[in-house]
């Protein structure tokens, strides 16, 4: 499935949780914001969002990603636009 991982750069705060929990999805750049990778990799322009094809082990580390932000700066949406984490 493909999903959309979003960063609120306003109101990350560097914590680098996202980016201890998954590695192929989280990169800090040198404002110390978290951007979006595609598996591991930053395809040009490095961007605060992303919408990536993942396996369904894949989608539940992004989402435990986002839950381990303290800010609540990372969404997840579905490929029909249901949000998925934060649930609303
Ligand atoms: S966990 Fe949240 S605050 Fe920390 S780097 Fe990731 S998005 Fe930013």
């Amino acid at each position: 499935m493909k999903i959309t991982i979003k960063v609120d750069s306003d109101l990350c705060i560097g914590a680098g949780s996202c980016v201890a929990v998954d590695s192929n999805s989280f990169e800090l750049n040198e404002e110390n914001k978290a951007y979006v990778l595609d598996h591991g990799q930053a395809p040009e322009p490095a961007t605060y969002e992303r919408t990536v094809e993942v396996t369904p082990e894949e989608l539940d580390r992004a989402l435990l990603a986002a839950q381990s932000c303290p800010v609540l700066a990372v969404t997840i949406t579905d490929e029909n636009g249901k949000q998925l984490y934060p649930e609303i």
